[in-house]
């Protein structure tokens, strides 16, 4: 029977995929971003070339048109074989939904295209130096001028902070504080400036950092869809995108759990396999129950965003749930691995580097549990008993 969130035999995106991981040495690749942080753009234009990227984008856009449910299993596939860069990589134009979803006609050409063919990057600018968590206390605005809009605060902790060719920005304009809106960014427009920040702890490829907007001129037909509804737009995405997270984190403990599993049964220490000790064959046991119960709790909420039905809270504690389960996991493969599973010479203390992102980014764990209270408990109006 297959593992869930692994693709079902006889599926033919499986041995695709394993052969694309294999011709562009992905595994490795990923151990070499982490010593020398950069981001990988042969293998994005693979990625591109090949169909994996836009994996629910829809065909005629370039895209596979794939359901949440199989794109999560091909996800955890490519991170169980290669780790987190190229599986979250490859979910760059579903990062970018605002985009594809409320840019026009003349941004679909220029930029849709081009970011699903692996030629062209955009990342997301929401964060800024005062507000992460509270996006709603954002600063950055845009001011109105004729046909255009003026640009001006800065944001923070953003990936591909130097190297993204255009960004979706969240600005406010007017008074409104709901009145949040998207847009799309050229990063070579004259006043912006960026600066790569401090080396991050796991995923360094991503090579985070901050950009200025100094009253940066931009044309009304680069706001996405309509003033005020940026926060919208982009609710439903984050849903999708911390479910397929998810799946990923989950992949990459999956590979740790079962190297880790094969060391101990082999790895003899007073005079016996470590396994035979319960210290260590216990906590394996129950990680791997843990894996599959994740795994399957990942699958039910990819089906149900499938079928349309509202998961916000369920995808919220996916991302919480497979990030906890798969940094404990990866932490006992450090354990049981001994000095060697401390250093860089095993993939596992990167592997926990890179998934310990998962409890901050796409919205930090706290964050999981407010989003899936507020499901329990809706907020009523004050005053308002019932
Ligand atoms: C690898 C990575 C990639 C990222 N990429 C991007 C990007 O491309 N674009 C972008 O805009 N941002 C990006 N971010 C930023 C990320 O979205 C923010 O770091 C995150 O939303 C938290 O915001 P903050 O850093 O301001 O922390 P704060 O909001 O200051 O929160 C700090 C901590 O306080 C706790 N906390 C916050 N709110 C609550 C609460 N309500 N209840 C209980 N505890 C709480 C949490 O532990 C949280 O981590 C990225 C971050 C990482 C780590």
């Amino acid at each position: 029977m297959a593992l869930p969130l692994d693709l079902p035999a006889g599926d033919p995106l499986a041995p695709e995929l394993d052969a694309f991981v294999a011709a562009h040495g992905l595994a490795d690749r990923s151990a070499a971003l982490d010593r020398a942080p950069a981001f990988p753009a042969a293998e994005y234009r693979a990625l591109g070339d090949d169909r994996w990227l836009g994996l629910t984008v829809r065909p005629d856009r370039g895209g596979r048109g794939l359901t949440l449910e199989t794109a999560g299993r091909v996800l955890h596939r490519l991170a169980y074989r290669a780790g987190t860069a190229f599986a979250k990589l490859a979910l760059q134009p579903e990062f970018c939904s605002v985009l594809l979803d409320h840019g026009g006609a003349p941004l679909e050409a220029e930029w849709v295209r081009p970011l699903v063919a692996g030629r062209r990057l955009v990342g997301n600018h929401l964060t800024e130096p005062g507000s992460g968590s509270d996006a709603r206390a954002l600063r950055t605005t845009a001011r109105r001028d004729g046909d255009e809009y003026v640009l001006r605060g800065t944001k923070s902790e953003a990936a591909f902070a130097v190297e993204a060719d255009a960004a979706i920005v969240y600005a406010r304009v007017g008074e409104a504080p709901d009145g949040i809106t998207a847009f799309l960014v050229p990063q070579q427009l004259p006043g912006i400036e960026r600066r790569a920040a401090a080396v991050d702890l796991g995923e360094r490829w991503q090579r985070r950092g901050s950009i200025e907007y100094r009253d940066v001129r931009l044309p009304s037909a680069y706001r996405l869809g309509e003033e005020g509804a940026g926060f919208a737009y982009v609710r439903p995405e984050l849903t999708r995108e911390r479910a397929l997270l998810a799946a990923i984190y989950l992949g990459v403990a999956r590979a740790s759990w079962e190297e880790t599993v094969g060391h101990v049964g082999g790895r003899l220490a007073f005079g016996r396999p470590l396994a035979d000790q319960e210290a260590v064959s216990f906590p394996l046991v129950e990680d791997g129950a843990r894996l599959d119960a994740a795994a399957l709790y990942v699958e039910r909420t990819l089906r149900r965003l499938d079928r349309g039905e509202e998961a916000e809270g369920e995808a919220a504690l996916a991302k919480w749930l497979a990030t906890e389960t798969a940094l404990t996991t990866l932490d006992h493969a450090v354990q049981f691995h001994g000095g060697r599973g401390y250093s860089s010479e095993l993939p596992h203390e990167r592997r926990w580097r890179d998934v310990r992102s998962g409890a901050i980014a796409h919205g930090p764990a706290e964050v999981m549990h407010v989003v899936a209270a507020r499901r329990l408990w809706p907020r009523r109006p004050p005053g308002d008993p019932a």
